[in-house]
Formats: C-alpha cells, sequence, structure tokens
C-alpha cells in the first residue's frame, strides 16, 4: 500500500518532500508531486508508524491510496 497525493488539493508546495524518509516523494517537469507507490511504506517502520508526510501538508491532500 501506499499514500497518494490528491492533484485537485495540492498546491505544489513542496513541504512534504523532505518530510518523506523514505524518498519517496518526487516532483515531476512541471512541478506536479507525486508519490511513488513502489517507494512509499506507509512509513510502518516508522516510530510511531504513521505517515510523515500527511502532518506536513497544510492542505490535506495526501490520503490513502
Ligand atoms: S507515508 Fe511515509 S513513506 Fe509514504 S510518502 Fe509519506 S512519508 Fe513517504
Ligand atoms: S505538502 Fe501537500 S500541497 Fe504541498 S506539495 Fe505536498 S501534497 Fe502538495
Amino acid at each position: 500500500m501506499a499514500m497518494k497525493i490528491n492533484q485537485d488539493e495540492c498546491t505544489q508546495c513542496g513541504a512534504c518532500i523532505d518530510e518523506c524518509p523514505n524518498e519517496a516523494i518526487y516532483e515531476n517537469d512541471d512541478g506536479d508531486v507525486f508519490i511513488d507507490a513502489d517507494k512509499c511504506t506507509e512509513c510502518k517502520e516508522q516510530d510511531p508508524p504513521e505517515p510523515q508526510c500527511v502532518p506536513a501538508c497544510a492542505f490535506e491532500a495526501i490520503d490513502k491510496g
């Protein structure tokens, strides 16, 4: 499973990118921000095991994929 960015809500602010411990969040050439489903672990290995990117997003654009 992986988290997903709702492109209708995302403002492309980039705040979530540095918060991901697995470098799963990236920006494409158009500035659109995505989560690489192959890299996202939903932070299950973190302590606490909560998605680090979700609280980083002020626009509530990140949700379960
Ligand atoms: S849930 Fe964790 S691993 Fe997945 S994108 Fe967010 S910060 Fe990265
Ligand atoms: S923090 Fe939220 S609004 Fe900003 S780039 Fe990430 S998903 Fe988009």
